[in-house]
């Protein structure tokens, strides 16, 4: 059925009376964060994506996230996301999250399915590899000829990221400089 333009507008005046007569806009409003988390476990935590460190408060049902916001009494945030925090709800409810170590050993066309202990022990492993394979003792500096103590690789590098707070930040580093490594860099300087 059709509509005027006329017959529209009385009909949006008439809707929006209703709300002013039947309810009270400012009680709804105080009244809609509670009634959405209802029943649900609040749990704090921060933001994994940024060493902004913004707060950010769990709602679990079952052991389930149902709602992930940011926390109005954290200091750094004080309640406000950014668009990459608000989503943050995507990374514990996503069909296509990849939970599993997945291996394609080379040369291969197939993915297979391993453990995080296979991984962690493969990763340590092709590290030693490449550390002996490459790490120099000393290095000849060609302006004065002379032989100097290096103790590096260079067949590695580190990246550092975005989410790593300073004790990390830290730890990595000390890491990366026990292990000889040199190339050590961090994704935002990329
Ligand atoms: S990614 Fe966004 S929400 Fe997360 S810590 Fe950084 S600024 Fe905050």
């Amino acid at each position: 059925m059709g509509m005027s333009r006329r017959q529209f507008l009385q009909g949006g005046g008439l809707a929006a009376a209703g709300i002013a007569l039947g309810s009270s806009p400012g009680q709804a409003n105080a009244d809609a964060p509670v009634t959405r988390i209802k029943g649900l476990t609040a749990t704090t935590t921060i933001c994994p994506f940024c060493a902004v460190g913004c707060g950010l408060l769990v709602h679990t049902k079952n052991g389930k996230v149902i709602n992930i916001e940011g926390d109005p009494k954290h200091p750094i945030n004080q309640g406000a996301l950014c668009s990459k925090g608000s989503s943050l709800f995507q990374i514990a409810n996503n069909e296509r999250r990849l939970q599993k170590v997945m291996y394609r050993a080379p040369g291969s066309a197939t993915f297979e399915e391993k453990s995080w202990d296979w991984a962690l022990s493969r990763i340590a492993m092709r590290m030693k590899e490449t550390r002996d394979k490459s790490f120099k003792a000393s290095e000849l500096n060609k302006k004065d000829n002379r032989e100097y103590v290096v103790n590096r690789t260079d067949g590695m590098a580190f990246f550092g990221g975005a989410g790593l707070d300073n004790e990390e930040c830290y730890l990595w580093s000390k890491f990366a400089r026990a292990m000889g490594v040199g190339q050590l860099e961090h994704q935002a300087r990329l």
